[in-house]
């Protein structure tokens, strides 16, 4: 099972999920910019956020044999910080760089107009960028956040295709497939979207448009669900090329459109002692065995 992990926050994760999400068969992850739970206090801390995005994880992962990607945005919780906003200012510089696959995530959190204000202006600078849009969807009050979110999508202009809209069950995905956008669905361990209940979704509706991820991030979440969402599939039913189309070839394809999957750079893994910024994540030990 090769497995691409659409939309995971691998800073915070650790190191051996790194090698526990190999062994199992995660060979490239899309990092979305989002909001660290401690709120920012000014445009600099985005800044070093999205280096370390773009350089330090890309590294991190990349010693494990993962491919890593991003998509840089204003976090839908954050737009309503007026310290956070002016960030806008500094996006087109970080669209503009390599392996950035979409501008993400954006959307809703509690529906303001200060969130709508920033989703609209990010869904324009999709446009001038020409890059894919990942959205999150509110986990309060989902199907009006959905639809107001549709609106939006519709009203910017940008083809659907383009457009992937997450965190959807079956009370949303029906108008998620026919506004045309792809339609992703966060695994989690015990709450929300599980992976019997995403097998049952895939079986109802079909393949098409549909992406699978953990979303796991620094709150209780399992950066394995993608795995088991594969093994609930081949339990069901489903077959090993319908398990490559949802887990991999589905966000290719997807995050393919901005032209800048890494995947086909060199795979093989650099292992612990190779050092990013005179930096490696044996956080200035030697390897064992090397002597001064
Ligand atoms: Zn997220």
């Amino acid at each position: 099972m090769r497995i691409y992990d659409p939309h995971i926050h691998m800073t915070s994760r650790t190191t051996d999920d790194y090698a526990r999400m190999y062994s199992a068969g995660v060979r490239a992850v899309t990092e979305p910019a989002f909001w660290l739970g401690q709120p920012r206090t000014n445009v600099g801390s985005f800044c070093d956020y999205f280096d370390s995005l773009l350089g330090w994880e890309r590294f991190r992962a990349a010693q494990y044999g993962i491919k890593h990607h991003c998509t840089i945005a204003l976090n839908p919780k954050e737009a309503n910080d007026p310290r956070c906003v002016e960030v806008l200012e500094l996006l087109p510089r970080y669209l503009a760089k390599d392996g950035v696959v979409a501008v993400g995530e954006v959307g809703f959190d509690s529906m303001t107009d200060d969130e709508e204000k920033v989703f609209a202006r990010q869904l324009e600078l999709a446009g001038e960028h020409d890059l894919p849009v990942l959205v999150h969807t509110p986990h309060r009050d989902k199907a009006a956040g959905t639809r107001r979110t549709l609106e939006l999508v519709a009203a910017s202009g940008l083809p659907p295709e383009r457009v992937l809209v997450d965190h959807l069950n079956e009370t949303t995905v029906a108008m998620v497939a026919d506004s045309g956008c792809w339609m992703g669905f966060s695994v989690y361990p015990d709450t929300k979207m599980d992976e019997h209940r995403m097998v049952r979704i895939l079986a109802d509706r079909g393949l098409e448009r549909m992406i699978v991820n953990s979303a796991a991030d620094w709150g209780h979440s399992d950066p394995l669900k993608t795995v088991a969402t594969g093994r609930a599939m081949l339990e069901h039913g489903f077959t090993a090329a319908d398990v490559d189309r949802v887990l991999w070839q589905n966000p290719v394809d997807f995050y393919g459109q901005s032209g800048r999957l890494l995947l086909d750079d060199d795979t093989t893994a650099t292992g612990p002692t190779a050092t990013f910024e005179g930096n490696s994540v044996l956080r200035g030990q030697r390897p064992s065995g090397q002597e001064d």
